[in-house]
């Protein structure tokens, strides 16, 4: 089996080929977790982010955060949050939410005041859910040092440049090694490259599938007396916005952002601009987090490859053969839904593997230094006063 990327969806997905008694290559461009993954709030979604969702959609959301939560307790790693705030200055759509949470079996309780950090004016109403949150670093260590231990399991280094394809099989993926192109041959290969998937289907086949790349700003604000807070403001269209907090020893960190996302990987200093305005004047409105001038801020660009059957709305995990007896392009709309994802592509690779043999001709290639674990991407932002954000 070849498995190309090495953020959540790769590692879960290369586990689960191993437990099946398969040999893996996870082929990883940069470092373990290194996209998407490190980019996430490592908010385990259960469906309160959404007025009215529908009921399979919550049951995927509690699904994938309740394997999570196992396996992140077996692993020891604690949850920064365990407990969300979901904030309504629309009282009607506050209603309309509760009701509709309701009738999909969510759990939520009325929350009596504003949480610390978050304005009491303007707030209808307020609710506690049982949303956790997990700085994933941890998770994509541990996982990616019992992989890379496995004799099932080979790890290289190396930027995937295309693949090969013969009638409709994939019969290899092409690699820079040691100055030269390399074939990596295997029987099967899903591409769990986030944003690279449709770069890397694009080499074999004109169908665009359903693959899309899209980019989201994220503002990074540290303070040495800001709240942990794990909230969301609803108001998706006007003021909604999304607020997940760390810790360091320098004081408390906002990851914030709201439900805006663009077309393509890269945001236009124009726009990143406007989105600094908005996302201000929003934290401005409704938290305490520009108060102190002794806070700082910095920002990122966080790219986002999905699988969208709709373009417009979300919908869970998806897999993709593009036409090909032994391809799967494989993505989660949510890291919470990458157990998910591991069940479909078991399934689907169950069906498909016994009519395909490993090709001959096939070689080792160098595995080179091991592949490192990227730190959560808040951590690389460059940081600045406060007064700058004015300024903006
Ligand atoms: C700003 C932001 C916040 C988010 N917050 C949340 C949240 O709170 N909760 C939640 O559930 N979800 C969240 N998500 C979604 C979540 O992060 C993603 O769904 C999930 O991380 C996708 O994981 P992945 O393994 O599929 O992709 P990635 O983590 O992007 O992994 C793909 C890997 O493939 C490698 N790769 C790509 N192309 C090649 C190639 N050609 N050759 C070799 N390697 C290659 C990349 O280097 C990368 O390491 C968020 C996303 C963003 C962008």
């Amino acid at each position: 089996m070849l498995v190309v990327g090495a953020g959540a969806s790769g590692l879960i997905i290369a586990q689960r080929f191993v437990d099946a008694g398969l040999t893996v290559t996870i082929v990883e461009r940069g470092s373990v977790g290194g996209e998407q993954s490190n980019h996430s709030h490592g908010y385990m979604h259960r469906g309160h982010i959404y007025l009215t969702p529908s009921l399979e959609l919550v049951r995927n959301l509690s699904n994938g955060a309740d394997r999570w939560r196992a396996e992140m307790d077996a692993l020891g790693i604690e949850p920064i949050n365990d407990n969300s705030s979901l904030l309504f200055t629309n009282a009607y759509e506050a209603d309309v939410a509760a009701a509709a949470w309701s009738r999909a079996g969510l759990t939520f309780h009325e929350q009596v005041g504003a949480p610390p950090g978050v304005e009491q004016e303007g707030l209808a109403r307020s609710f506690i859910t049982q949303e956790a949150t997990f700085d994933f670093t941890q998770w994509l260590r541990a996982r990616y040092e019992r992989l890379a231990a496995d004799p099932a399991v080979k790890v290289v280094q190396a930027n995937v440049l295309r693949l090969e394809r013969e009638s409709t099989a994939i019969v290899g993926a092409v690699v820079a090694s040691g100055g030269e192109e390399v074939v990596l041959a295997s029987s099967f290969v899903v591409l769990c490259g986030g944003i690279g998937n449709l770069e890397l289907a694009a080499t074999v086949t004109q169908f665009r599938g359903n693959a899309l790349n899209r980019s989201s700003p994220m503002l990074v604000l540290r303070g040495p007396e800001l709240p942990s807070l794990s909230a969301v403001f609803h108001g998706h269209e006007t003021h909604g916005m999304f607020i997940a907090s760390r810790h360091t020893d320098e004081g408390t960190v906002w990851l914030v952002s709201n439900y805006v996302s663009y077309a393509g990987e890269a945001i236009t200093a124009t726009g990143v601009r406007l989105w600094l305005r908005d996302i201000r004047s929003t934290l401005r409105d409704r938290t305490s987090g520009l108060d102190d001038p002794r806070n700082v801020w910095g920002y990122y660009s966080a790219p986002k490859g999905e699988l969208r059957n709709i373009r417009t709305s979300i919908n869970s995990h998806n897999v993709q053969s593009y036409g090909f007896d032994n391809l799967l392009v494989a993505a989660p709309t949510k890291l919470t839904l990458t157990p998910l994802l591991g069940d479909v592509v078991m399934d689907e690779v169950a069906q498909r593997l016994r009519r395909h043999k490993r090709p001959a001709g096939s070689r080792d290639i160098e595995t080179g230094s091991p592949v490192s674990v990227s730190p959560e991407r808040w951590t690389e932002a460059t940081l600045h006063p406060l007064s700058s954000l004015v300024d903006v």
